[in-house]
């Protein structure tokens, strides 16, 4: 009697490593068509063009997009620093998103800023899930860049490339979030991945300009240490790649 009651307690105590394993063997192969596994641009754009290097700028969007327009009333600021302005602006580019929960903060986190979904998500239906978005307040072990000193065209381009990971994350099942967790943190290969392809995103809803202005800035600056650099130039596009996919979008042919 002892010795079954013992087994039972081993497998019960292993019932949702079983379950998180077959899980994730399951959610595999569905979740190969979220990410193109090579994003290469095949080409060469040299246009030195004005619309390429139009900033995009405090204020440019306002008058378009008042805040109940656009939905955001289920965004929720908590000690944050003051960011509504390009958030904002930010949503005019992606309104999909505009109806999402989305909590910004601010604390102390190992990137310059953050976005991850809610953990609560996997007990939540699709429409009632929650993100999180979180703006290092440099006053941990990881200094970023200095949110508030960048400017609103970097800003702008910065969060329109947390809100293409939330383009991701919304066609991504529980089990498939569960499994992009698991390899975000393990493989190095799925990070440069996946944020080629968020990337890409950000180009697709209009922040070519915002997101070149902003990987400028990093392989510029001094002050930002060799380590941080070498993982945006390892995971991001380039500057060229950015023109080219600019270059190659229907709108800009049009
Ligand atoms: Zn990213």
């Amino acid at each position: 009697m002892l010795i079954f009651y013992g087994l039972n307690m081993i497998r019960i105590s292993k019932l949702p490593v079983i379950l998180l394993i077959s899980c994730f063997y399951a959610s595999n192969l569905e979740a190969q068509s979220i990410f193109e596994p090579q994003v290469i641009c095949n080409g060469f754009c040299s246009a030195d063009s004005i619309l390429f290097f139009s900033e995009v700028k405090s204020g440019d969007c306002l008058a378009k997009n008042s805040e109940d327009s656009l939905g955001l009333h289920q965004i929720k600021f908590k000690n944050s620093q003051a960011i509504p302005d390009e958030l904002l602006t930010v949503f005019y580019y992606y309104p999909e998103l505009a109806h999402l929960k989305i909590q910004v903060s601010s604390k102390a986190i190992k990137q310059t800023m953050n976005c991850r979904p809610s953990p609560l998500n996997i007990f939540r239906t699709k429409p009632n899930r929650r993100y999180n978005l979180i703006i290092n307040n440099n006053k941990g072990k990881y200094i970023g860049l200095k949110f508030n000193e960048l400017s609103f065209n970097i800003k702008v381009g910065w969060l329109g490339h947390e809100l293409a990971h939330i383009c991701e994350y919304e066609k991504m099942s529980t089990m498939q979030t569960i499994r992009f967790a698991l390899k975000y943190v393990g493989s190095k290969e799925y990070v440069r991945m996946v944020e080629r392809n968020t990337d890409l995103i950000t180009i697709k809803h209009g922040l070519a300009y915002p997101l070149y202005d902003g990987t400028d800035f990093l392989l510029r600056n001094k002050e930002i240490s060799a380590k941080y650099r070498e993982y945006a130039i390892t995971n991001g596009l380039s500057l060229s790649e950015i023109k080219c996919f600019w270059c190659s979008l229907p709108t800009v042919n049009e």
